[in-house]
Formats: structure tokens, C-alpha cells, sequence
């Protein structure tokens, strides 16, 4: 059997509507009501408020398919995408919660169940973690289920701080967290990476696949934590990733719907090889921009809309470097609706809206790039290492170019780029317009750092305290 994507959410669904879970529709990827955060970045989001104990629902246990984007804020992948085998910006997370019912026990046996049993995974290339401490989802899995310890890793605090760790999540600075247990596919020796805990991790041979977190603490703002009302479940697996390993391919860019994406984005822009990156750029922000108008986040120059500028116009950028020198993007919302219009009805209503939002902003990109990026070339062509903050400020802030944009250039080609001096140049721009008088600024502008202080992309995106 092979399962296609659509094929995978409905067993999921299933299985544990089978074991009493209630299941519950994607939600916005706007958050509702929810200053802490950017993006609907995981499937508990929905459920914030139920871990904390200020909102009840009339089941204890609940299951769903939700629409997540991890770009801007905590659990930013845009810079992976088109690097890794494994990262989406926009990604279907499935996932099944306990609100003070089952705890760790049913929950990695069900999940063991499930891919063993139901998907019919290999068991013997299935690896897991636990948080350092934590004996006894240790134990449910060498003593219970029977993994091996060989592939059973403890993790631990890697980066310093007491809660740093791949196997301690948090949705976001404060919130809900708690130690976690991560299950992890082998796809084999040929493939570059070492197992979880290594120092090779990073590669994409291992790939993480599920995360079952035990979700027993809210996180205060000086760092403490206090414990939540009950002991809770939070788990949630890539539905590409799964995909991938189900329909045999190694890359979550080579399953069905990215197939049909890739191939839609390569008729657009008349490039011939399917496994060129700029493709699957394009295919991965297709998904985001698309779902993301849809859910009501047009492109701005502020907080989420810049969010999405900016993933529009680097894949205008990526269409271009192809060779493709008009309009082009909005021409691949027909192909994403039909692909996912059926799982997510509200796109087919949207369809017209997306594609008009989406090609606005193409035409009014269209206008500046192709300067732009002479602009670029010039600045780069003498053997120059790093691009100057002045050059990628002017290219900001005279044609429309994000700085993450001018940045994925420069890593293309293997050159660096001058943030601090970047940050200079904008914090320059606004003495001069204060002094003039022109108060009435691109909001854009509104750099928070100072010109040796600059901290990274999330200033020019923040509007209130959002991460
Ligand atoms: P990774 O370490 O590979 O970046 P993660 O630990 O950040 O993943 P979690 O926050 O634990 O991911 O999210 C739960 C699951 O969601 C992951 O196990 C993975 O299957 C999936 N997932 C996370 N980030 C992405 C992404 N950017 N694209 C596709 N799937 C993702
Ligand atoms: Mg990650
Ligand atoms: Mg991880
Ligand atoms: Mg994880």
C-alpha cells in the first residue's frame, strides 16, 4: 500500500479517534487572542489556554490535523528551506492531546502502535529520546515497548540555559513546556548525519519524526516555571515527514503534493530540472503565502505582513534567478487549490482573493528587482566577501528588499553580509528624517537596536512583543 498525504491524516484521525480522542479543525495560523506569538507554530496552539487551565473543553482527549508556519518568531525555519531535507515554513502537523487525562504511558505505547502497526514502519529504524532525567518514559520505552537502549538517547541541557534542549519544548518564550520524547526514522547509511545526541545530528540521515511532549509546566517570564494545573500530552509529527518515509523518498520535497507542486512551479518558470532548490523554494511558499492571505495576513510592512513580504518576494526572487522576469507566483495558487483544497476547504473560497493578493504583490516587486538585483550583482562582483550594510540597506529601503532576501543571495554565494552596518544605515535614515521633521515614517523603519547592537531579522518584524 502506499499512502498518499491525503491517505495519512485520515489514519491518523482515525486511529485515534479509535482510542477516544475527539477530533478538532486546523485553526488559523493567526493566533487567536495571543499576543506571545507570531504564527501558529505547532498543533497545541489551539489548546493554550486548556494546558493553563482558563478555558475547558468538553473533552479530555483531542486529536487534529493543523496548519502550522514556522517563519518569524520562535521556531523560525526559513532560512532551512532549500536546505534541508526535512524543514517547511508552512507544514501539516498531526497531533494528539491528553488535558489532565492519559499521560506518558498511553501516549508513546499509541504512538508506537501507530506507526508499527498501522503505517507498518520498520520498527528496527525507529530511534527515540527523552529528557535527561526522565526514567520512566525511559523505561516505557526499553522495559514497555521494547526498544533497544542502543536506540534509546537521553538529552540534556545542549545550549547552557536549564531548559535549552532539543527534548524540553516550549511553544515560545512563556507558555506551556515541558521534557519531551522524540521518535526519529533511520533512512540509512547513505544519507549524510549521525544519530540523535550526536555531534552529527544536524545531517538529514536521522530525521526526527514525532514529538510527545509532557506538558507539566508554565513558563514565567524571568525564566522560572510553575507547575500546570494537571499533567497534559502535546504531541505532534510532521505529516511530510511521514510522508516522505511512507512513500519511500528520503526528501519531504519528493512526496505527492510536492511532486505536483514542484512540477506546477517548473512549468511557470520553464526550468527543466525538478531537483533545482529555487524550485522547491518556490512550492514551500506557495503553501505559506497562499494559506496565509487566506487566513487573512496580507503582504505589509509591518509584524506578520512583513512576515509574509518577505516569503512572497524571496520566491519572486528564487522565479527570477530561474529566468523568469514577470509575473509568475500567483499563477501556482490554482495548482496548491487543487491539491489541498479539499483538506482545507476555506482556500477553495479564498482562491480568488489569494491569487489577486499574491499578484499584486508580484507586479509591484516586479518593478524594482530587476535594479536590485544589478544593484547586488555590482556590489558582489570585485571578489567583494562581505555585502556592505549600506548597499543591503539601500537595497532595503529603495527596492523593496528584505534583508533576509539580499541574505539568501549572499549565502548563495558564498559571501557574507553586514548587519551591524545595515542596522547603522537604518538607525542613520532616521535621525535624518527625525530632523527633518518627517515623522511619518515606513514602519519598517521602526529598527528597535542600535547600529552595533543589531539582533537579527525580528526587529524589523516586531510590531508588538510578539516572538
Ligand atoms: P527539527 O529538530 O527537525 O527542526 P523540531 O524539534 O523543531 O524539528 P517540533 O517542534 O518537535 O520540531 O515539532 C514536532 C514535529 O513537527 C517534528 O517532530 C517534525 O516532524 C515536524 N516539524 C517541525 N518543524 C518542521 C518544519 N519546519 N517542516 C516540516 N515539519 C516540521
Ligand atoms: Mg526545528
Ligand atoms: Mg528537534
Ligand atoms: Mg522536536
Amino acid at each position: 500500500v502506499t499512502f498518499t498525504v491525503a491517505d495519512i491524516r485520515k489514519t491518523f484521525l482515525d486511529f485515534f479517534a479509535s482510542k477516544g480522542h475527539t477530533v478538532v479543525p486546523s485553526s488559523s495560523l493567526v493566533p487567536g487572542n495571543d499576543p506571545t506569538l507570531m504564527f501558529t507554530n505547532s498543533g497545541m496552539v489551539q489548546f493554550k489556554d486548556v494546558f493553563l487551565g482558563t478555558d475547558k473543553r468538553p473533552y479530555v482527549r483531542a486529536a487534529s490535523v493543523q496548519a502550522c508556519l514556522r517563519a518569524g518568531g520562535k521556531h523560525n525555519d526559513l532560512e532551512n528551506v532549500g536546505y534541508t531535507a526535512r524543514h517547511h515554513t508552512f507544514f501539516e502537523m498531526l497531533g494528539n492531546w491528553s488535558f489532565g487525562d492519559y499521560f506518558k504511558r498511553e501516549s508513546l505505547q499509541w504512538a508506537w502502535e501507530l506507526l508499527t502497526e498501522v503505517y507498518k514502519l520498520p520498527a528496527d529504524k525507529l530511534w527515540a529520546t527523552v529528557y535527561i532525567d526522565d526514567d520512566e518514559a525511559y523505561d516505557i520505552w526499553t522495559k514497555e515497548i521494547g526498544l533497544p537502549p542502543e536506540r534509546v538517547v537521553r538529552i540534556g541541557d545542549n545550549k547552557g540555559a536549564k531548559y535549552a534542549s532539543d527534548n524540553f519544548w516550549m511553544m515560545a518564550d512563556t507558555g506551556p513546556c515541558g521534557p519531551c520524547s522524540e521518535i526519529f526514522y533511520d533512512h540509512g547509511p547513505e544519507i549524510a548525519g549521525g544519530p540523535p545526541g550526536s555531534p552529527e545530528q544536524d545531517g538529514d540521515r536521522y530525521i526526527e519524526i514525532w514529538n510527545n511532549v509532557f506538558m507539566q509546566f508554565d513558563m514565567q517570564p524571568d525564566g522560572s516555571v510553575k507547575p500546570l494545573p494537571a499533567p497534559c500530552v502535546d504531541t505532534g509529527m510532521g505529516l511530510e515527514r511521514l510522508a516522505a518515509i511512507l512513500q519511500h523518498v528520503h526528501s519531504n520535497y519528493e512526496i505527492d503534493i510536492f511532486d505536483a507542486l514542484i512540477k506546477a512551479a517548473a512549468r511557470e518558470t520553464g526550468e527543466q530540472d525538478l531537483g533545482n532548490k529555487s524550485l522547491r523554494v518556490i512550492a514551500d511558499h506557495i503553501r505559506a503565502t497562499a494559506f496565509l492571505v487566506s487566513d487573512g495576513v496580507n503582504p505589509s510592512n509591518e509584524g506578520r505582513g512583513y512576515v509574509q513580504r518577505r516569503i512572497i518576494r524571496r520566491a519572486i526572487r528564487h522565479g527570477y534567478k530561474l529566468g523568469k522576469k514577470t509575473p509568475f507566483f500567483h499563477k501556482l495558487v490554482a495548482d496548491l487549490v487543487k491539491l489541498m483544497g479539499d483538506a482545507y476547504p476555506k482556500l477553495k473560497t479564498d482562491e480568488q482573493r489569494i491569487t489577486s493578493v499574491l499578484k499584486a504583490e508580484e507586479e509591484r516587486f516586479f518593478e524594482t528587482l530587476e535594479i536590485g538585483m544589478q544593484i547586488l550583482d555590482t556590489a558582489l562582483a570585485d571578489g567583494t566577501q562581505v555585502l556592505p550594510g549600506e548597499v543591503a540597506f539601500k537595497l532595503h529601503d529603495t527596492y523593496g528588499f528584505p534583508l533576509d532576501l539580499s541574505a539568501d543571495v549572499c549565502r548563495e554565494r558564498g559571501v557574507g553580509i553586514d548587519e551591524v552596518g545595515f542596522g547603522a544605515a537604518m538607525d542613520k535614515q532616521r535621525a535624518q528624517a527625525r530632523a527633518a521633521g518627517k515623522f511619518k515614517m515606513d514602519r519598517a523603519l521602526e529598527y528597535t537596536g542600535s547600529g552595533n547592537t543589531f539582533t537579527g531579522y525580528e526587529h524589523l518584524e516586531e510590531t508588538a512583543k510578539i516572538v
